[in-house]
């Protein structure tokens, strides 16, 4: 049995716990831990948080995507106090892929014949979208869900521990035998790592309270929308990708038009949202307050 120290309490890091400590002593080490306040200096807590299948091209990716997917879909039932749910996703794609490219419409029957998986016909797409599939795919909250999970890390024996360290050195004195950094953006500022490719990807969302119970995603490859309902009386509207935006802002006016704007839509219209965001996510920010 080795001793392993996971630097990072998110989802990869209690993710990798729960799979290592079956076979290992685990400590997890971070500078924010489940049950935290949300902040900029952690993803995790901001999380939709669902599941949708693509946005990968490596076999190795995609076996591990799928594997996330099947074990989030028994987790639903093995432990309904973990938040997890599942929910039909409606996800729509303005871009030019084909049939061909949702390569995971063949991997795992089982999974997709209890997802329900089908192509959308044509004529029930909105204006300009190329193509979109609908699926049951499985949904959390992350302010349940990683306290859940660090509660059952915890029984099992893994370690918690705070600590906001500059270098993955300052951890030797903890005498592991392995040490796996699962700290996400925070790897770019590691004195030790220095990890160049890792690039911050601002979004924003906003909780409205409403019943609202199908996930609908639009994506163009460059720019997307969704609505997340959590199943739980609430939604989470979104729409913003910005590459390398460091800027933390909780509310901006021309976010809470868009989500107004595209919830007025959903709520009016009943089914499908129109993706009144897409036309605006490039707006700056910093100009807009
Ligand atoms: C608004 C929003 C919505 C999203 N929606 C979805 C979704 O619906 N589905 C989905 O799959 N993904 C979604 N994501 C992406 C997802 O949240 C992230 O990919 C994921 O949370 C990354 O998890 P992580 O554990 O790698 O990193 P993080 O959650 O960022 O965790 C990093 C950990 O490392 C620790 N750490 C970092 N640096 C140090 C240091 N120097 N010293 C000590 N500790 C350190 C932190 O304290 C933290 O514990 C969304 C992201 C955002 C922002």
């Amino acid at each position: 049995m080795a001793h392993i120290t996971i630097l990072g309490a998110g989802i990869t890091g209690l993710a990798t716990a729960s799979l290592i400590s079956r076979s290992h002593k685990v400590t997890i080490v971070a500078r924010n831990l489940p049950g935290d306040e949300p902040s900029i200096e952690w993803a995790s807590p901001w999380a939709g948080a669902l599941t949708v299948l693509g946005g990968i091209d490596s076999t190795r990716d995609k076996k591990m995507q799928l594997r996330s997917f099947s074990e989030l879909w028994n987790m639903n039932a093995r432990h309904p106090d973990s938040g997890i749910k599942r929910i039909t996703l409606e996800d729509i794609f303005d871009d030019d892929r084909s049939e061909d490219d949702i390569w995971w419409k063949n991997f795992m029957p089982e999974i997709l014949i209890l997802g329900q998986f089908r192509f959308i016909s044509s004529d029930r797409l909105p204006s300009g979208a190329t193509m979109g599939v609908t699926y049951k795919t499985v949904v959390l909250n992350p302010s349940v869900f990683l306290p859940w999970l660090r509660k059952q890390l915890e029984n099992s024996g893994v370690e918690f521990k705070r600590m906001d360290v500059e270098s993955l050195s300052e951890l030797k004195p903890l005498g592991h035998d392995i040490l796996i950094n699962a700290t996400g953006v925070g790897s770019a500022s590691l004195r030790d790592v220095r990890d160049q490719d890792m690039q911050m990807i601002r979004g924003q969302t906003i909780v409205v309270k409403h019943s609202y119970d199908k996930v609908m995603q639009r994506d163009d490859g460059k720019n997307y929308t969704y609505a997340i309902p959590r199943l739980d009386g609430t939604v989470i509207l979104g729409g913003v990708r910005q590459h390398g935006r460091t800027l933390s802002i909780e509310c901006t006016n021309a976010f809470l038009v868009c989500s107004l704007t595209i919830w007025t839509i959903t709520k009016f219209s009943g089914t499908m949202l129109v993706c009144a965001l897409q036309e605006t996510p490039e707006f700056d920010l910093k100009e807009s307050i």
